[in-house]
């Protein structure tokens, strides 16, 4: 089998186990990128034997991630992981099975939130192999923003000791740099230079909001990626533009506002903001 034949098993594989993106990326990618290994963990790093990576992705349908934080998205959430953590899991045998022995990441790679604050990183980032496997770019938000779903994305990786040729980048920033992410994040975790490509991202605040809304019962957060305007997502559900996040936060209502907080009155402590 040549490697382009492979490549088109292994994406085929992948759609097969349910997987709505699919992108590659290679060490000479990773390289050209991002050549400080050591501060991007490259794949090499994590798995010495690592020659490229493929990257999954599951969108979350915007109408549930706007109930944000809701016992819906919570539970949305978790079934999102349930499933990346399954589907890298059997792609990464059957890739082994075909003769390049493959392993799948943890989607999160953390035990708890308070790891977070003692070091807010993972030995693995699936949003710069998302962005290098030219399913993305990286927005303000530090989302990996897709052209079909923003940043209403989740995603896991398989490295793999074949040699396959990466996915053609998308070069545009498709960050319009709006701000919204930031004036509607509820922890004002994010902020700094609007001249820089992405925003400084106070992870203590954000991870102790993570911490209150677990605690509460319909974590994770989220906004940054409800309130995102990029993604033809929007057209499909009907939410173009991001005034009536605005208005939320400015305590008004219409009957979309009013089914949010009806969800959130329900399966967690009761409208929790
Ligand atoms: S996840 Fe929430 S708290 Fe963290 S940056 Fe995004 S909006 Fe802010
Ligand atoms: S909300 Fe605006 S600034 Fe934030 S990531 Fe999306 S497009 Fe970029």
């Amino acid at each position: 089998m040549t490697a382009a034949e492979l490549k088109s098993v292994i994406r085929k594989k992948a759609r097969s186990l349910g997987a709505i993106l699919v992108g590659f990326a290679n060490l000479a990618r990773y390289r050209r990128y991002y050549p400080q290994a050591e501060k991007i963990y490259h794949p090499d790093a994590v798995w010495p034997e690592a020659k490229s990576v493929i990257v999954l992705g599951l969108p979350l349908p915007l109408p549930i991630v706007e109930t944000t934080p809701s016992i819906n998205y919570q539970e949305l959430y978790n079934s999102s992981n349930v499933w990346l953590d399954q589907a890298a899991y059997r792609l990464s045998l059957e890739i082994t099975a075909l003769g390049h022995p493959s392993v799948s990441l943890p989607r999160d790679g953390y035990a708890d939130l308070k790891h977070l604050i003692k070091r807010a990183s993972s030995s693995f980032s699936h949003v710069v192999a998302g962005r290098l496997a030219g399913l993305g770019t990286i927005g303000w938000n530090h989302n990996l923003l897709t052209p079909q779903h923003g940043s209403r994305v989740r995603l896991n990786s398989v490295l793999t000791t074949a040699e396959l040729t990466a996915d053609p980048l998308i070069k545009k920033d498709l960050c319009l740099h709006c701000r919204a992410c930031q004036d509607l994040c509820p922890a004002g975790a994010l902020g700094g230079d609007p001249a820089e490509p992405f925003a400084e991202l106070d992870h203590d605040k954000c991870t102790r909001r993570h911490q209150f809304l677990k605690k509460a019962g319909c974590w994770p957060c989220g906004s940054c990626t409800k309130v995102c305007p990029v993604g033809a997502d929007r057209e499909a559900y009907r939410r173009l533009g991001v005034q009536r996040y605005y208005r939320e936060q400015a305590g008004q209502s219409d009957e979309t506002i009013a089914a949010w907080n009806h969800v959130r009155r329900f399966g967690s402590e009761r409208n929790v903001r």
